[in-house]
């Protein structure tokens, strides 16, 4: 596997479906999913031209952050956060796209608010109600919003999911629609404040064209960049 051949490739196949559905890719930012990785193989990747990194474990994202892994590029963490430690992130990630539950959020915003921040957040969507996945399920996320715009120290950038496995790009076109559309109500029904909640942020290996096709503008990218990884065991 040859890092900077793939990402060049994914960055060139974004641009063409981006263009084939109308849209500018340059709305489109591409997060190197770099769960399992090394410090080096991050350096590397930063080095080929990944400007953020999302990272699923608090762990791995605290070791590559100790060791200036990160150097040159943005932190996002991606992976599903536990309220203990929400407080090891603080000024360390740029934005927390899995933000799961209210008992989170507020979790976040007390940590932000000691820490002298305003983290940015992404709500994670639960669309399809998948009992093994983290997230807010369809009525639930107004609610969640509406307690994100109260919450002084997080602000609420837009949505997240992660939609269920899909064998060919164009299987969760219908998934994507509908976020989409939800992303869009929530946009308009938060009207003036000081959220700007237009980050959409779905898509993978897998299936990122059929989410460039519905409007993501964030798409979290690990296989198609640094290839197969070796199966993960311990827990986060
Ligand atoms: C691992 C991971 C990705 C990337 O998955 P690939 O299929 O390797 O592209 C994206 N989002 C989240 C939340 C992940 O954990």
């Amino acid at each position: 596997m040859n890092l900077s051949t793939n990402l060049a490739a994914v960055v060139e196949n974004i641009r063409r479906c981006a263009l084939q559905a109308g849209r500018d890719p340059e709305e489109i930012t591409l997060v190197a999913a770099t769960k399992t990785q090394s410090d080096d193989t991050i350096r590397q990747a930063i080095a080929a031209g990944v400007t953020v990194c999302g990272e699923n474990r608090v762990q791995e994202l605290l070791a590559h952050w100790e060791a200036g892994a990160y150097a040159g590029a943005q932190v996002h963490f991606i992976g599903h956060l536990q309220t203990n430690k929400v407080k090891y992130l603080m000024g360390k990630v740029d934005l927390i796209h899995s933000v799961s539950s209210q008992k989170l959020l507020v979790e976040i915003d007390k940590q932000a608010g000691k820490a002298g921040l305003c983290q940015d957040i992404l709500l994670e969507v639960n669309l399809a109600q998948e009992p093994s996945k983290s997230g807010f399920f369809l009525p639930e996320v107004w609610p969640a919003a509406q307690l994100a715009a109260q919450l002084p120290h997080v602000r609420l950038r837009g949505l997240m999911c992660i939609p269920p496995v899909a064998h060919d790009s164009s299987e969760n076109l219908p998934f994507f629609h509908k976020m989409k559309a939800l992303a869009v109500d929530i946009e308009g029904k938060m009207g003036d404040n000081k959220a700007d909640p237009t980050i959409l942020s779905m898509g993978m290996s897998n299936d990122y064209p059929a989410a460039i096709a519905a409007g993501a503008t964030h798409i979290r990218l690990g296989t198609a960049i640094f290839g197969p990884r070796a199966p993960i065991s311990t827990p986060s």
